[in-house]
């Protein structure tokens, strides 16, 4: 089958810099892809990479869409290589008829806590607008300084509030050792990507060593490598961003078959994604932890933030999401 393929780079300012241990960013690059079949029935996807993520950049991406040309055929959607994690995400949710989310699951929402001691000031909004869990950037100052903060923050938590920290890969051995040897007296939900994506023996080593559990994230960018980390036999937590990771089909099927202890997070894309892996989320019933997308409105824009995402999500969330609208509001 031919179809119809249009495509709308975009470039968002963020309402605030954004401070990981990868460094900062001020802005969202992405691609808007519309999709129409043979029978006129359009769909819409959006390309969303983090190159810092090792994703396929912007540009790259866009190559991929210039070369789509026009009218692609199946065979040509088909054959984009599976390093191109961000366009294969878009290309399958575009072709995807998502089922009416008739669940009624709610999953709660993981605040964002900004690195540093600013965390401690945005603290008391997020425990009281109620929220259960919240995640806490690590790695991004000295260790010594974070140390103080962690436990001025768990001071502050009331015991029914998780707290998850997130190094984003940024902590040598050593560090890593003094955090995790802190962490296991203190209540941590877990303790995401001590140390860098490719130290496989060394991460393990952690997972065996240290009572917390730990979380891979930057590890598991793609879901084969998600796959491999299960034949390696990790023993804990996969982060998975759905909009960086491939077909959403393939996610689902590998989390009902192997049931791996997840979390589902947002890598920053706009309302659009957002809500397609939401849905999903919901309605295969993938985790029953705090989904990562408390990210909070990160480009000060109700069209691209969506609605206002609280506590609880829910399919009421999913469902105020029009991909027809947001297609058309895009330059
Ligand atoms: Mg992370």
């Amino acid at each position: 089958m031919r179809h119809r393929f249009r495509y709308k780079p975009y470039r968002l300012p963020f309402r605030f810099p954004w401070r990981t241990a990868h460094g900062e960013r001020r802005e969202r690059e992405g691609i808007y892809i519309r999709l129409e079949d043979e029978n006129g029935r359009a769909g819409f996807g959006e390309i969303a990479p983090l190159d810092e993520f090792g994703t396929e950049s912007t540009a790259e991406a866009a190559e991929i869409c210039r070369a789509l040309g026009d009218s692609p055929d199946d065979a040509q959607i088909e054959a984009v290589p599976l390093r191109f994690g961000c366009v294969r995400f878009a290309l399958t949710a575009s072709r995807t008829v998502a089922a009416p989310a008739n669940t009624t699951a709610r999953l709660p929402v993981a605040a964002l806590l900004p690195a540093g001691r600013a965390a401690l000031e945005v603290l008391p909004d997020k425990l009281e607008a109620g929220f259960l869990c919240c995640k806490w950037k690590v790695g991004v100052g000295r260790a010594e300084e974070e140390f103080g903060i962690l436990d001025d923050l768990l001071s502050r938590l009331p015991d029914y509030v998780r707290l998850r920290l997130d190094a984003n890969g940024a902590w040598d051995r050593r560090t890593a050792e003094r955090w995790l040897a802190r962490c296991a007296e203190r209540p941590i939900e877990f303790v995401e990507q001590p140390v860098a994506a490719g130290n496989h023996d060394l991460l393990l080593g952690l997972a065996h060593d240290f009572p917390v559990k730990l979380a891979l994230d930057e590890s598991v960018v793609h879901l084969q490598a998600a796959r491999e980390w299960q034949a390696r036999g990790w023993p804990g937590i996969f982060v998975l961003k759905p909009a960086l990771a491939g077909p959403l089909a393939e996610l689902i099927d590998w989390a009902r078959t192997t049931k791996p202890d997840l979390v589902l997070s947002s890598s920053l894309e706009t309302a659009l994604a957002r809500a397609q892996i939401i849905h999903a989320v919901l309605a295969h019933d993938l985790t029953t932890r705090a989904l990562g997308f408390g990210v909070g409105d990160i480009f000060g824009d109700r069209r691209w933030d969506g609605p206002f995402l609280g506590t609880l999500v829910d399919t009421g969330w999913v469902n105020a999401v029009n991909p027809e609208e947001l297609w058309n509001a895009m330059n």
